[in-house]
């Protein structure tokens, strides 16, 4: 049968672009080099538990990853853990406030972000507007209360310190921000494995294929158009009717099809897990004046995140452990949850050196490579969009790949089959 669509990475974007091929009326088969799907985005597994790479935030604006996930049946596992607004603690002071997400609700002071004056308000408008070529740090300007947001915002967003980040990057969040329902934050309920990964590879595997331990080596090509896929275990040959999605990321994209614009420069999150006995419930909240950014607890874990941490991602876990988790015990009192059973020895430290591009402005000011560098083969991945790397540049990457490519022959032909019956 002709119209295979080999989708090659089996992280989101690699996931995504075979839902929705399936849909589209391909049969998909997704080649996956590590023996578990979900790339950045995936399980780790430590002593019997099971524990997220990352703790993974959408907001309700992400609309593509959202109706992904409505498509596979997930939507209801990702949950609002702090629907009157997200705490934050700070913690030299003890402050704790509750900070609503969309830019519009800080018109009435009682909702604004510690800091904010109402003339930042006016430069926050001007900067998502007009963001020009210049980091964030320079766009936010001698405002103190501005700075220190868009400094947050800068390193949860884009993972990169506001120095560096690009205000244009940004700028793109902050017009989605303003639209009205987009600034809900979501968690993954129980876990990105069950809750996201799981659904996605289930609904790959209902009439199509993943296969693991599956890395590409190189791409054989000629006339603008591959021929052949060499895995390290064999060969695929295409036929004229194949297509095929490379989903991997920057350097091994960048391996099989020299001369691709890929980012170079990377930036780490690390985050640690503290397993614990308490069964309350889903709670989220972000934490200042510390080590720690954000603290995600579910029942039995908390989770902490420490995003752009290139000071931080070269000390050992054992030093961090005993240094975050006084920040997570006094976050958890001040929100009144309990951790019992919870501390620094059974911490566990994952670190991922490249998270995400380091999105400053020669990033962002960098050709992105173009959607279909063969006639035959479509890039997806959070890298090759104009947006910043996240789950959502991964899907909305996926849904632009299978576009390029259309639809099975097959499928053409019944089409046109269908029209000449009309
Ligand atoms: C700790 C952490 C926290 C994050 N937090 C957030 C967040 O809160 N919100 C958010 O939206 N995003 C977040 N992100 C970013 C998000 O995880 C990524 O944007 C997304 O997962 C990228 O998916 P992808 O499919 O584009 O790439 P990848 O996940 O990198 O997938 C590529 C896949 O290709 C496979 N592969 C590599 N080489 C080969 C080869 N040669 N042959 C075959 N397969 C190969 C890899 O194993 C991998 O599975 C976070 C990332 C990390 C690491």
């Amino acid at each position: 049968m002709s119209g295979r669509l080999h989708v090659v990475g089996g992280g989101i974007s690699g996931l995504a672009a075979a839902v929705l091929a399936a849909r589209a009326g391909w049969r998909p088969v997704v080649h996956e080099a590590a023996p578990q799907p979900g790339g950045r985005c995936r399980t780790v597994r430590r002593g019997g538990l099971c524990h997220d790479n990352g703790t993974h935030v959408l907001l309700s604006a992400n609309q593509a990853t959202l109706r992904l996930l409505a498509a596979v049946g997930a939507a209801e596992r990702w949950v609002e853990p702090e629907p009157d607004g997200l705490p934050v603690i700070d913690l030299e002071s003890s402050r704790l406030d509750r900070v609503t997400l969309s830019p519009w609700s800080w018109l009435r002071p009682k909702s604004r972000p510690a800091g904010l004056a109402p003339r930042d308000l006016l430069r926050l408008a001007r900067i998502t507007a007009l963001p020009g070529r210049r980091s964030v740090a320079a766009a936010a300007g001698d405002e103190p209360g501005l700075a220190r947001l868009l400094d947050l915002m800068a390193v949860a967003v884009l993972n990169t310190p506001s120095a560096a980040a690009s205000a244009a990057l940004l700028a793109k969040v902050l017009r989605r921000m303003a639209l009205p329902g987009s600034t809900r934050l979501l968690v993954a309920r129980t876990g990105l494995g069950p809750d996201l990964v799981q659904p996605l590879a289930d609904a790959v595997m209902q009439g199509a294929e993943i296969r693991f331990c599956r890395r590409l080596r190189a791409i054989e090509q000629a006339d603008g158009q591959a021929l052949a896929l060499h895995f390290t275990d064999g060969t695929v040959q295409l036929g004229p009717d194949d297509r095929v999605v490379l989903a991997l990321p920057p350097a091994a994209a960048a391996s099989v099809l020299p001369g691709l614009p890929v980012p170079e420069r990377f930036a780490p999150i690390v985050n640690l897990h503290f397993p614990h006995s308490g069964q309350g419930p889903v709670r989220f909240a972000g934490i200042t004046g510390g080590l720690s950014q954000w603290l995600l607890v579910r029942p039995g874990m908390a989770s902490v995140t420490i995003s752009a941490g290139l000071d931080v991602v070269d000390l050992p876990g054992e030093a961090l452990a005993a240094q975050v988790w006084p920040e997570v015990a006094a976050t958890a009192a001040r929100l009144g949850i309990e951790l019992p059973d919870g501390g620094p020895e059974t911490a566990f430290v994952v670190k991922e050196r490249s998270a995400t591009p380091f999105q400053d402005e020669q990033w962002a000011r960098a050709p992105r490579p173009i959607r279909a560098p063969l006639r035959n083969l479509a890039l997806a991945g959070d890298w090759t969009t104009g947006l910043p790397a996240t789950i959502e540049a991964a899907v909305v990457s996926a849904g632009q790949a299978v576009r390029r490519l259309g639809r099975p022959t097959i499928e053409r032909a019944g089409a046109r089959m269908a029209d000449a019956a009309a």
